[in-house]
């Protein structure tokens, strides 16, 4: 079969998903299968994982009728690609051991002429006898030789993005492999090349892009999508209330109506991912973020028959 390309979600396996993120994933599905693309899951567990998260979220997905096309990939049985990468920069000398400590680096972004999360370079150019004598005290992270100062990527929904990208962290000093370098490696290696994710990585997407174009992988087609606030403006969490699925089970709503409510939110019509699919146009989103207000959203009730049956009514002005 001819490699039609494919789209993803890439949940941490760290909780339950909220009706933000499965609403991501709903929109990963739409642009993926309104472009002809595969849909594959991958799950992001090289950190912050939560015993059975990853079961749960994989439930929450298939519940709302999202599947992956492919056996669902997991980062922690990829080290071997992430390091043969590592290797790869290692080799070209685009990567340095970095001695600083988060309050090192804090301290030199405050500085004067330093930029908030911008690593300066402090730990660029130490001699290789330095680096002997500082290993004796710390176990260093790997960081990119950056060549550049910020790199732009093109994203269907926010346009034109340049972003800084600094001497980003490539693995931590601990060992894990950090999510930049996992992402870029993933994404090139299961043929990704659209990626719809929540709009807080949008300023990700540059120093992505730039990595994958040192190591000589195609740069995806980008589209970051609004992401679900609380009422005062802050990001949804799971503290603002029944926001997931197995909350909003406990009030009565099933994950057909939640669904209906996801896609409500959207302008697109409920039913299923596929009644969606037959209306769904990019350049309709809206461009504004979800406000969720679970109390007026999803508003409990004692069961089926009370809560309003009008996806209008589920909705927040
Ligand atoms: N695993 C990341 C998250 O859950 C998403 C990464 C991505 O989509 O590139 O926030």
């Amino acid at each position: 079969m001819a490699d039609t390309g494919a789209g993803r979600f890439a949940p941490s396996p760290s909780g339950r998903l909220h009706v933000g993120n499965l609403r991501t994933a709903v929109l990963a599905w739409l642009f993926a299968r309104s472009t002809g693309r595969r849909f594959l899951i991958r799950v992001e567990d090289l950190d912050r994982v939560r015993a059975g998260a990853e079961a749960e979220q994989l439930a929450e997905l298939a519940a709302l009728g999202l599947a992956s096309d492919e056996p669902v990939l997991r980062q922690s049985g990829r080290l071997d690609r992430y390091t043969s990468a590592l290797e790869q920069l290692i080799a070209r000398d685009l990567a340095y051991e970095c001695f600083c400590t988060r309050r090192d680096v804090a301290e030199a972004a405050s500085a004067p002429h330093g930029r908030p999360g911008f690593y300066p370079g402090t730990c660029r150019a130490l001699s290789e006898d330095e680096r002997a004598r500082r290993r004796l005290g710390r176990r260093p992270a790997l960081r990119l030789r950056s060549a550049v100062d910020s790199w732009t990527v093109e994203d269907l929904l926010a346009g034109r993005i340049t972003a800084p990208v600094d001497d980003v962290v490539l693995r931590r000093n601990d060992g894990v492999i950090a999510y930049n370098l996992a992402v870029v490696v993933d994404d090139a290696d299961q043929g990704i090349d659209q990626v719809v994710r929540g709009e807080d990585l949008l300023e990700s997407a540059p120093r992505q892009a730039y990595l994958a174009s040192l190591l000589g992988l195609p740069i995806p087609t980008y589209a970051h999508v609004p992401l679900a606030v609380a009422s005062g403006g802050r990001r949804l969490a799971k503290r603002d209330g029944a926001v997931t699925l197995e909350d909003l089970a406990l009030q009565g709503w099933s994950p057909a109506e939640v669904l209906e409510t996801i896609l409500a939110s959207l302008g697109l019509p409920g039913g299923s991912p596929d009644s969606a699919l037959a209306v769904f146009d990019p350049g309709r989103l809206p461009r504004h973020p979800w406000v969720v207000d679970p109390a007026v959203l999803f508003p409990a009730a004692a069961g089926p028959a009370c809560k309003p049956s009008a996806p209008t009514d589920k909705v927040h002005p």
